[in-house]
C-alpha cells in the first residue's frame, strides 16, 4: 500500500494570518506531496513497502538517506498538519496539562522552553513535544526530517507535537524572523489533537 498526501480538513486560508494561505498550499501540495511521493519510489518492491510508517521509522537503517528524508518528511508533516487543525481547537487542560506542570512547572515554562527548541535548531529542522514510556514528557529537536521515532537522534518516545522551522513553513510571511512564526504557531495549536495523541500513550 502506497502512502497517501493526507487531507487537511480545513482550507489554505484557514490559518491566517498566523499562517498564510500560499505557504499552507506550497507546503501541502509541493513539499509534503513531495516527500510522500519519494518515500513511495524508495520503498516500493523493498521489504519496507508493507510497514506503517511508525514501524519504518522506528526500525529505519539510518544510513538509508531515502527513506530517512522522505518517510522523515512524509510522517513529521502529517502530524504538523493534524496539531494545527483550526476545527474544534480547545485549550491545554487535564492529564496533559497536569503532565506538562509536573515536566516544566507550568504552561508557560512549557511555552519558553518549547519555543527555544524551535528557535535554537540551527538551520533546518523540527522541535518536539514526546512522550515517553511511563507518561514522562520531553521536549527536543531534531535536523532536517529527523524524527523522534527514529534510532539514535537523541531525541526519543513518541511525539504528540511538533513544530516545523523548515523556512518553507514561515519564510513567505515571516522572512527571517522565525521567533514571530514560533509565536504564532503557539496560538494555533489544537490541544484537543494534543491531549487525545497524550491519553492514547499513558
Ligand atoms: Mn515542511
Amino acid at each position: 500500500m502506497a502512502f497517501e498526501l493526507p487531507e487537511l480538513g480545513y482550507s489554505y486560508d484557514a490559518l491566517a494570518p498566523n499562517i498564510d494561505a500560499k505557504t499552507m498550499e506550497i507546503h501541502h501540495s509541493k513539499h509534503h506531496n513531495g516527500y510522500t511521493n519519494k518515500l513511495n519510489a524508495a520503498i516500493e518492491g523493498t521489504p519496507l513497502a508493507d510497514k506503517s510508517i511508525e514501524d519504518i521509522l522506528t526500525s529505519l537503517d539510518m544510513t538509508n538517506g531515502a527513506v530517512r528524508n522522505n518517510g522523515g518528511g512524509y510522517y513529521n508533516h502529517c502530524l504538523y498538519w493534524e496539531v494545527i487543525n483550526p476545527n474544534d481547537r480547545g485549550r491545554l487542560s487535564g492529564a496533559l496539562l497536569d503532565a506538562i506542570n509536573n515536566a516544566f512547572g507550568s504552561k508557560e515554562d512549557f511555552e519558553k522552553q518549547f519555543a527555544a527548541a524551535a528557535g535554537t535548531r540551527f538551520g533546518s529542522g523540527w522541535a518536539w513535544l514526546c512522550v515517553h514510556d511511563g507518561g514522562k514528557l520531553e521536549i527536543c529537536s531534531t535536523p532536517n526530517q529527523d524524527n523522534p521515532l527514529m534510532p539514535g537522534v537523541g531525541c526519543g518516545g513518541t511525539p504528540i507535537l511538533g513544530i516545523d522551522v523548515w523556512e518553507h513553513a514561515y519564510y513567505l510571511n515571516y522572512q527571517n524572523k522565525r521567533p514571530d512564526y514560533v509565536k504564532a504557531f503557539m496560538s494555533i495549536i489544537n490541544w484537543n489533537v494534543v491531549e487525545k495523541k497524550y491519553e492514547a500513550l499513558v
